[in-house]
């Protein structure tokens, strides 16, 4: 479809006002006075190509996904799988509550068996407190939940580690949890005779869990052999920290070009998922992907996903609260297992794609068409350009120099 029909069925289908369609044309929806608000030293914008992978089914619910991302075939892929996932009745997701951690660290304690006694016994007033910090986030059903205790052994001493457990409910809750365990700081401190040195969230956000699930046909990815396949390069992933690390990426493809659409603190998101793919010890793939007892293929996604859209920057950027209304979401735990579906497609379009035809075939027209760009060509030469470079069967960027500066003559 040409860019404008798009947009039309985009704006149609989700009931955009026409200012908001006009946001969507608009080249990347954010303003320099926008901008300003948002971070510091503003001298510009940056936008990226903001794309919409369909096919997606949901806990039965059709949604359209707003993507993201400057790399070509992710939303493809996605779009495609997701088809492919249509056939097992689509991705099934399902998610814990909100729950993030503080952690306070404290150092120098005189007896650190009673300290952990006089934390556990004033539990209840330290909860209080962490609450009365934030009475609108216990308005709306969040707040702070519970209090737990570690010792850790480490180059600088024994050290008492408290975890704050806090519901951010639709909120990301970074600075909710911030602001909490800045607050109970000289509580422990007196508590434990020690000293509160930092405060602040987990982003190895282990409660805060979503899952997703899917069945795809063996007929609808090729075959049992496929299956197979599928498998056993999921198996190389699990053992291999080398391969995990890009299996995973992969499922980052996905989940960070729609937190990128919805404006969410991806580094976050980052962190958690790798450090929560290495909670064993050891590296490895965040999904799981077997065979059932049809021969079709079972893939599950499970991961940490602290997103919200309150705060952060998901209210302030218009393209983030657009792209919301895109995908018909008003809860954090909806956004989180809307994610959290679109990187098991993700996973899936990538492992389809290396078992099957290699990953480059996929690629190659669209890295031709940026070969093309990066050797000067511009309007309908580009289309001209990349036809020839594919056909040459040689996609270098030597070639594409050569190609554009014939077609130029
Ligand atoms: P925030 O403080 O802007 O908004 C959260 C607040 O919104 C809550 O505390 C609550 O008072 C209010 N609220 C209103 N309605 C709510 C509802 N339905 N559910 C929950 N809360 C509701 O944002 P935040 O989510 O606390 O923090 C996110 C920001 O913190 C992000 O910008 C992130 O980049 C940043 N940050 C991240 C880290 C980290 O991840 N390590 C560290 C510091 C800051």
């Amino acid at each position: 479809m040409p860019v404008e029909e798009r947009v039309s069925i985009t704006s149609e289908k989700s009931g955009l006002t026409e200012a908001e369609t006009d946001l969507l044309r608009s080249g990347g929806g954010l303003s320099l006075e926008e901008a300003n608000r948002m971070i510091e030293n503003v001298v510009g914008t940056i936008a990226y190509p903001l794309g919409i992978a369909a096919n997606f089914r949901i806990n039965g619910r059709d949604r359209l996904i707003p993507m993201a991302i400057e790399e070509p075939s992710v939303v493809a892929a996605a779009s495609n799988m997701a088809r492919l996932m249509r056939g097992g009745e689509g991705v099934k997701v399902t998610s814990t509550d909100p729950v993030m951690i503080g952690q306070i660290q404290v150092l120098d304690i005189p007896n650190i068996d009673k300290a952990k006694k006089n934390i556990a016994e004033a539990k209840d007033k330290l909860l209080d407190l962490a609450n009365q910090q934030d009475p609108v986030l216990v308005r709306f059903g969040g707040g702070a939940r519970d209090i737990q205790q570690r010792t850790i052994q480490t180059e600088a001493g024994e050290m008492l580690i408290l975890h704050l457990l806090v519901d951010c409910r639709d909120a990301m809750g970074a600075n909710a949890v911030n602001t909490m365990c800045e607050t109970l700081a000289p509580v422990v401190n007196e508590l434990t005779g020690g000293r509160v040195l930092l405060r602040i969230i987990s982003n190895l956000a282990d409660h805060r869990l979503v899952r997703a699930e899917c069945v795809v046909k063996k007929e609808d990815l090729g075959g049992e052999k496929v299956v197979d396949d599928v498998v056993s390069a999921w198996a190389f992933a699990d053992a291999d920290p080398y391969r995990a690390a890009t299996h995973n990426k992969g499922i980052m493809n996905g989940v960070i070009a729609v937190a990128l659409a919805v404006a969410q603190d991806h580094r976050a998101l980052e962190a958690g998922a790798h450090a929560y793919a290495a909670r064993s010890g050891h590296y490895s793939a965040l999904s799981r992907w077997s065979k059932n007892e049809n021969g079709d293929l079972v893939g599950v996604l499970e991961m940490p996903m602290a997103v919200g859209i309150i705060g952060g920057a998901t209210r302030t950027h218009p393209i983030a609260r657009l792209a919301l209304k895109v995908m018909g979401i008003s809860k954090a735990a909806e956004l989180a297992e809307t994610m959290a579906a679109v990187g098991l497609a993700q996973n899936l379009g990538a492992l389809r794609a290396l078992v099957k035809e290699g990953i480059q075939q996929g690629h190659m027209r669209l890295h031709a068409r940026n070969l093309v760009v990066m050797a000067g060509a511009e309007g309908d030469l580009i289309g001209r350009a990349v036809k020839a470079l594919v056909e040459s069967g040689e996609i270098r960027f030597d070639k594409a120099q050569e190609i554009v500066k014939r077609l130029e003559g």
